[in-house]
């Protein structure tokens, strides 16, 4: 089994409930939208990054986590890794034998190709795409449906904009609510980007009431490995 990585380095979470764990990240090339606040751009064509073969993943990540014992987490992120769903169940049966934990950072659309390691998974990060920052593509069903195939160990994550609307909001918290109202629902302000400007305060104490009246567990993080000036 051959896939393309872009990178892979040790360094701490700084998205969502886990912020602030170090994790090992394999980050995958390739991915299957076009976000308008992306960070990662220069992995998301497919051929970018370097073709391995999963014995030779595995070599290097056995040497990262020789080097830093106590990371006990390897996070898959992108990019989109469920692209490569194949190469993740390659990896994952791996790591599992020893005793790693597995997290998964992913765009929420890909239901089908998560199937093939969501036993295996021990956190899934998905992320609800909006359209006012994916070109205006909606991807309701597809997070639906992801949400309901996972939604043990799933939190998800919501990228608020100064583009976010209220309909669009709602209708995410919504959608969270009609699946399960306990599942982690963490707003994350945008790091502003490009074109991308940053939510307003008072918008995002606006939208944290309306998620509150329905959901049981909403917080707002930002990207902190931005604050930290870590990777
Ligand atoms: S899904 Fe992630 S990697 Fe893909 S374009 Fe959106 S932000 Fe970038």
């Amino acid at each position: 089994m051959i896939g393309r990585i872009f990178e892979m380095f040790v360094s701490v979470q700084g998205e969502g409930i886990l912020a602030g764990e170090q994790m090992l990240f394999v980050r995958f090339s390739g991915c299957n939208l076009n976000c308008d606040y992306c960070d990662t751009e220069e992995c998301r064509h497919a051929i970018s990054g370097r073709l391995l073969t999963h014995e030779e993943i595995i070599r290097e990540i056995e040497d990262m986590l020789a080097q830093n014992p106590s990371v006990g987490t390897v996070s898959f992120t992108g990019g989109e890794p469920l692209l490569q769903s194949e190469l993740i169940a390659e990896l994952t049966q791996y790591l599992k034998e020893k005793k790693i934990k597995i997290y998964v950072d992913t765009n929420g659309t890909l239901c089908d190709k998560f199937a093939n390691i969501a036993s295996n998974v021990d956190c899934v990060a998905m992320d609800i795409k909006l359209p006012s920052a994916s070109g205006g593509m909606e991807f309701w069903e597809e997070h639906k449906k992801f949400l309901l195939s996972a939604c043990e160990n799933i939190f998800v994550k919501i990228v608020l904009t100064s583009k976010t609307t209220v309909d669009e909001f709602k209708k995410a918290v919504e959608m969270v609510e009609r699946v399960n109202n306990l599942i982690p629902f963490v707003m994350q302000p945008v790091t502003p980007i490009k074109k991308v400007d940053g939510i307003l305060p008072e918008n995002l104490e606006r939208f944290k009431k309306i998620a509150e009246k329905r959901l049981k567990k909403v917080s707002i993080i930002p990207q902190m490995h931005k604050k930290w000036g870590i990777k």
